[in-house]
């Protein structure tokens, strides 16, 4: 059995931390590679090392002093360093990294160094080898990752070795230049590196006991997840539940390999299991609820809509010709809705109703503001009857109105939408009658 072992910033803010991770890391011997973020908060009102670096490298392109700001990211590394007794020296590394922003190196450059850097001190305080991601991790001419370089590259690389610390959010383009992943993106490398080394776990270590079946900031303290499976997580994260990034599970997923969600704070947690099907029962109907507010619907009617061939695409191309993705589109016999993000589509608003009466030719556009959706998402609903109707009865119950409802053909969830102000009432009613009183 071997794993992959991520750590998110708040499990290696402080030496503190490094301890807890030393600690899991040696607890089970299983546990080969490591996927370190960079240093994120020590306390709410502290700043993560990647924000430090996006700053200090603003100076610097903009020419003005940085030596500052940079000596305070090097003090947070010393700290690090002084607490766990190493004697590791990152004067080097911090005086190339000025020298390359100075020579203005490129914002995912100057992001990238903080994981680079707690890659080091992390493989000296576990005394494993460290491989810079740069020479694993790999992107198209496009900036797109190049998963088939990537793959094979890294497997050879970390073929025959038993340990290593591969630092995640980072890798390099064609001609060397460093790039990074959107924001969380360490989760990404960990799910690359776990597919490289054909891993049986990727174990992903965070400040939370794994995935909530609710938004905590809307129902105090909600029960955990035990188990989810890809596709209900995909359905969940889309909708806004966070905790990992959206685009760790591709890598994985293809492989089989399942996801571990875990605590350093809390590592005696079983945390939440993400695999690709199970036979295991959701403790409840529903395996999650999450959801979005600041949605627009378009309703567009025509008399005879539905007998006329090609009317949905002439209207989503009018979208589309506006750079717009849709979200849902709900249809009737002569009436079709598109679901949009409102601060995506405000600004273009008229060109896009002028885009639909140009190509579709419809009988009345109307336009609706300040919605919300939500998914309840679970793999039980497919087999268990009357659902949706104590869904809707609950929000009845609640006072909700109901402005759509869209059950995806795969049975997986049902997304409704509402009115901006019903979306917290909407989430509690939905929880309440699956999970309070376990109906
Ligand atoms: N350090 C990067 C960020 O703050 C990447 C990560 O932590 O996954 O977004």
């Amino acid at each position: 059995m071997s794993k992959v072992v991520k750590f998110g910033g708040s499990s290696l803010a402080s030496a503190e931390q490094f301890k807890k991770v030393g600690k899991i890391i040696r607890a089970d011997k299983d546990r080969r590679f490591v996927v370190p973020s960079a240093p994120g908060k020590r306390d709410k009102k502290d700043t993560k090392v990647t924000d430090m670096l996006y700053a200090c490298y603003d100076l610097a392109e903009n020419g003005k002093s940085f030596s500052k700001e940079l000596a305070a990211i090097k003090a947070r590394y010393q700290e690090i360093i002084d607490g766990l007794e190493l004697t590791l020296s990152l004067d080097a590394e911090f005086k190339e990294i000025e020298k390359q922003f100075k020579a203005k190196a490129g914002k995912d450059y100057a992001a990238s160094r903080g994981e680079f850097l707690n890659g080091i001190v992390m493989a000296n305080y576990l005394g494993y080898e460290f491989i810079d991601a740069a020479t694993v991790i790999f992107f198209d001419e496009e900036g797109n990752f190049d998963a088939e370089k990537t793959n094979e590259i890294l497997s050879k690389r970390l073929t025959g070795l038993k340990n290593a610390v591969i630092p995640g959010f980072y890798g390099a383009m064609p001609d060397g230049k460093v790039k990074t992943f959107s924001r969380g993106g360490s989760d990404v490398t960990g799910s690359i590196v776990a597919k490289a080394a054909k891993v049986d776990v990727y174990e992903n270590w965070t400040d939370v006991s794994g995935f909530l079946i609710a938004d905590p900031r809307i129902i105090d303290k909600p029960v955990g997840i035990d188990t989810i499976t890809y596709r209900e997580l995909r359905e969940l994260s889309y909708m806004g539940a966070g905790v990992l990034h959206e685009d760790a599970i591709f890598p994985v997923r293809q492989q089989g390999i399942p996801i571990n969600i875990r605590n350093t704070n809390s590592p005696e947690d079983n945390g939440t299991w993400i695999v690709g099907s199970t036979c295991q029962k959701s403790k409840y109907v529903i395996t999650g609820i999450a959801g979005k507010k600041g949605f627009c619907a378009i309703n567009i009617e025509k008399d005879m809509m539905n007998s006329e061939i090609g009317f949905g695409r002439k209207v989503l191309q009018a979208f589309e010709e506006n750079g717009i993705s849709f979200e849902h589109v709900p249809s009737g016999i002569d009436t079709l809705t598109v679901f949009v993000h409102q601060d995506e589509f405000m600004h273009k608003e008229q060109k896009v109703v002028a885009g639909i009466n140009r190509l579709a030719k419809p009988d009345m556009i109307d336009i609706e503001a300040d919605l919300a959706l939500i998914a309840v998402v679970g793999r039980g609903m497919k087999s268990t009857r009357g659902t949706a109707g104590r869904i809707f009865s609950a929000l009845a119950h609640a006072n909700v109105n109901v402005r759509m409802i869209d059950q995806g053909s795969s049975e997986l969830n049902i997304i409704i939408g509402v009115a901006n102000e019903d979306f917290e009432a909407a989430i509690k009613a939905i929880y309440d009658i699956f999970v309070l009183t376990k109906l």
